[in-house]
């Protein structure tokens, strides 16, 4: 298996240098995946990492909502998902159209929508946010009456830490939605040194029960910054990998090894090859789509800018090859 994943690898690496590609992979994904990207990270370091990019091919090593934000940062570039079906269900749970009639209903409403949504729902959306800047894009608007899509514990999550009035679609993430309180509370009892950080697409009850609510990309962060040495992680367990290679003198504990998402597990690296030898399967948003969705994206990305002008990041992003 060694030996065959070596094969893989080497093959990668040659084929993504002569087609001038980078291969982004996101904290869910794969640890045989993390390790052969350039880049791992969240949702929003992703987009930035995609918009500043000078490679001329993308493998998106992620789900489709993910791909196509990149295709609408980087229209001129060819951006490929190496399997087609890897989607996101939370995503699917808002259609541009039932978007437009919710819209009529709220017509003083702000409409953000957190970045796990279809291309048409951006283009249907004023701004787009990430789970690591929903709250920072959220008040960094006017509007008072924000309608919010399509995660609905993220909206919660949100609606605690502003006064908006945050209209929420019943949107969840089927992944998120595993992890339990009870699964906290025992791991607590095993673990009572364990700092405990969850994700805010968990469950309002699960958030209460957590020292720190944190987008993966913060997890990362506070793994490397907090002195403890036992860590509970509420999140896709996909991150363990990558937060027990940063910080091997420390102990993750997945919240519950219930919360895989199937849809992130489906690329692997026979489809990265193949997808590099193919040249596809390829992500494209139609051009009159594009065009909307980014500027609900790009306000994202402005606001972001805005605020890494007045507070830098100290820790550097994390890079295999
Ligand atoms: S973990 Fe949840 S939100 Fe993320 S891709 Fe899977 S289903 Fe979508």
């Amino acid at each position: 298996m060694e030996d065959r994943n070596a094969e893989l690898i080497e093959k990668i690496l040659n084929l993504k240098h002569r087609r001038n590609a980078v291969i982004l992979a996101h904290n869910y994904q794969l640890g045989e995946v993390q390790d052969i990207a350039n880049f791992v990270g969240d949702s929003l370091e992703l987009s930035q990492k995609a918009a500043k990019t000078e490679a001329e091919i993308i493998v998106f090593c992620g789900v489709h909502f993910m791909a196509e934000t990149a295709s609408i940062l980087c229209p001129d570039k060819t951006v490929l998902l190496p399997d087609i079906n890897a989607g996101c269900p939370m995503a699917n749970m808002v259609i541009a159209g039932k978007l437009k009639r919710k819209k009529l209903e709220f017509p003083s409403a702000t409409v953000v929508c957190y970045i796990n949504s279809s291309a048409e729902v951006k283009a249907e959306s004023d701004v787009c946010c990430t789970s690591a800047n929903a709250v920072k894009v959220i008040e960094s608007l006017d509007g008072k009456e924000i309608l919010f899509v399509p995660d609905q514990y993220l909206g919660h999550y949100i609606s605690t830490k502003t006064n908006k009035k945050m209209i929420l679609w019943p949107g969840f993430c089927p992944t998120h939605v595993r992890i339990q309180p009870q699964d906290i509370t025992r791991l607590k009892l095993e673990y009572p040194q364990a700092k405990v950080v969850v994700h805010p697409e968990c469950r309002p009850e699960v958030i209460v029960l957590a020292d720190e609510v944190l987008s993966t990309g913060g997890m990362c962060r506070f793994a490397h910054q907090i002195e403890a040495e036992e860590i509970i992680v509420g999140t896709e367990i996909g991150i363990i990998h990558r937060l027990g290679r940063e910080n091997p003198s420390k102990r993750f504990i997945p919240a519950s090894e219930q919360a895989v998402c199937p849809n992130m597990k489906l690329i692997n690296l026979e489809k990265i090859l193949w997808s590099l030898e193919e040249m596809s399967p390829e992500v494209k948003v139609p051009e009159e789509i594009r065009v909307r969705a980014k500027a609900a994206v790009d306000r994202m990305l402005e606001i972001g800018r805005a605020d890494e002008r007045s507070k830098q990041i100290g820790y550097p992003n994390y890079r295999c090859r």
